[in-house]
Parts: C-alpha cells; sequence; structure tokens
C-alpha cells in the first residue's frame, strides 16, 4: 500500500527547506515545472554559469524518456513499466504519456528522494483503468524493489515489462557494480521486457561536464559520466532498438533542432528488448 501516511502522521512532517535549493527542484525548474521555489530558480541560474546547456540536456532527456515510452505503449504494446530514480513528477511524467496511448497501463515508480515521496500524491493520480503505485527505495536494493507490495500488487511479472531507468544510473560508482544491478532486474523479467536508460557522458564535452560533475560533488552528490562503451554494456545480451545507443537528440527525434549539439545533450541514450 500507498505509504503516504509515513509523512502526513509523524509528528514533524518532512521539512521540505524550501528556502533552500534542491536538485530534483533545480531539474522540475529547467524542465519548465511549478514545483520550484525562489531559492531553486535563483540555484538554477547560478548552475546555467558552470554549466549553460543543463537545461538543454535536461529537456532533450526529458523528450528521449517520452518517445520511448510512446514507442513502446504504441508500437510494441506494453502495458507495465518500472521506473527507478522517477524525480518529481513534472508533467507529462511517464505514466501520463503511457495512459494517453493505453489507460489500462500499469506504473511502479521508485525514488529514493523524500523530496520525490512528497510529491507521490501527483504521481499517483492516473486513469481509472489503470494501477499506479509509489516505492520510497534506493536503486541499489533491486530484492527490496523487487519484492515489494507496491511492485507486486501492481505489476504481472508474468507479462512483459519496461525497466525504464532514466538519467539515474549516472549516481551509482563502479564500486556499486551497477552492470549486476541492472542485469538483477531484468532477470526478473519475461522475454519481451525493455530496458530503457539515459547516461550522462562526458564524451562530447569533457571540460563541461568535468566542472558540472565538481559542482555537483560540493554539494554531496558524485556523478559518474560514462563513455559510449561502458552505457552500451548495459544493453549486453538484449536486442537494440534502432538506432542503439545514441545522444538522446538523436534517438528517433521527431523534430531536428541544429542548435541542439552533442557537446550541449551529453546523455546518451538507447531502448532494448530481452530476448
Ligand atoms: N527520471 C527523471 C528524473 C531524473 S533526476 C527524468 O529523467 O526526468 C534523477 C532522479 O534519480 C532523482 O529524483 C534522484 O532522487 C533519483 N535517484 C538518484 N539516485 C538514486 C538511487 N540510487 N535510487 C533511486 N533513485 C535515485
Amino acid at each position: 500500500p500507498f505509504r503516504w501516511n509515513r509523512i502526513t502522521d509523524e509528528l514533524n512532517p518532512v521539512d521540505l527547506k524550501t528556502d533552500q535549493p534542491h536538485s530534483a527542484r533545480i531539474y522540475d525548474y529547467y524542465l519548465g515545472g511549478k514545483d520550484n521555489f525562489p531559492a531553486d530558480r535563483e540555484a538554477a541560474e547560478q548552475a546555467l554559469t558552470v554549466v549553460p546547456n543543463g537545461r538543454v540536456a535536461a529537456r532533450q532527456n526529458r523528450a528521449f524518456m517520452h518517445r520511448a515510452t510512446r514507442y513502446l505503449a504504441a508500437e510494441v504494446g506494453i502495458r507495465q513499466f518500472l521506473d527507478i530514480g522517477t524525480g518529481i513528477p513534472t508533467s507529462p511524467n511517464l505514466h501520463e504519456t503511457a495512459q494517453a496511448i493505453a489507460a489500462d497501463t500499469r506504473v511502479v515508480y521508485a525514488d529514493n528522494d523524500p523530496i520525490v515521496l512528497t510529491h507521490a500524491r501527483a504521481l499517483l493520480t492516473g486513469t481509472a483503468e489503470g494501477r499506479l503505485a509509489y516505492l520510497d527505495a534506493d536503486l541499489a536494493e533491486p530484492e527490496r524493489i523487487l519484492n515489494s507490495s507496491e511492485l507486486r500488487d501492481t505489476l504481472d511479472l508474468t507479462r512483459p515489462v519496461a525497466l525504464s531507468l532514466i538519467s539515474v544510473v549516472h549516481f551509482l560508482p563502479d564500486s556499486a557494480d551497477p552492470y549486476s544491478l541492472v542485469r538483477r532486474y531484468l532477470d526478473e523479467l519475461p522475454s519481451g521486457s525493455y530496458l530503457a536508460l539515459t547516461h550522462l557522458t562526458a564524451d562530447f564535452a569533457p571540460d563541461e561536464i568535468g566542472r558540472m560533475a565538481a559542482v555537483y560533488g560540493q554539494r554531496g552528490v558524485v556523478v559518474n559520466p560514462r563513455s559510449r562503451a561502458a552505457v552500451e554494456r548495459f544493453f549486453d545480451g538484449l536486442e537494440p532498438v534502432e538506432p542503439g545507443v545514441q545522444a538522446v537528440s538523436r534517438w528517433r527525434p521527431q523534430d531536428v533542432d541544429d542548435e541542439v549539439t552533442d557537446a550541449k545533450v551529453n546523455m546518451y541514450g538507447g531502448l532494448a528488448r530481452k530476448p
């Protein structure tokens, strides 16, 4: 069951510290969302002086998520999604995109940030026919997520599921063995399931991404940009959907904007099917 009570029943509800910037709300601001405050907007504008293309990257990453989700729902017929690293549900979020195509789509969301948990109620307003669940959990705990009642009561693991890891795996260091972790989730899913993944890279703009990683590091957030080959490894053993791992803006774009270069986007994305 949904654990909203964990927050509302506590004597001291979660302090959103809206006078301090938060990375998830900064990202929401870049996407044009409404869940951000003056401190977030100031920090976001300041961050743009270090990473001037941060907004372009955020929007292109998001657009990939929408295109991949539509492809899965409309062309493959996927009706079940497991989205880990959900973020603040800036609209349209994954369930809105998928349920607009098939109202009976079921989505399990998971994130380890309390800010996202406080927004989970907004995440859980889907269609009457579909089902949504939210889980406060870490990507690095596959057993917990896979065995949770939230997941087991929402998804049918005998039928295909799309595992959606959008802009989250780069928060896992190599020491966490991210390849085995992703494999652990896929092992639990039947043939015909999919992996959709986007990942930060320093391949295109090493200096800028180096500065960005330093800024994140100062705030205690370690990011691990990976090369194309290292990102492709997450898809080992899967059947790639054309055009394979590409800068997210090159993955089945709807319109091509010459201003949106790889060096501004700095994110790889890919989609593949489990045989
Ligand atoms: N998927 C969304 C949000 C990306 S922001 C999008 O692409 O638009 C990255 C999100 O991943 C944040 O909400 C952060 O809290 C979450 N996250 C980071 N590390 C995580 C981990 N180890 N487990 C679960 N969530 C994580």
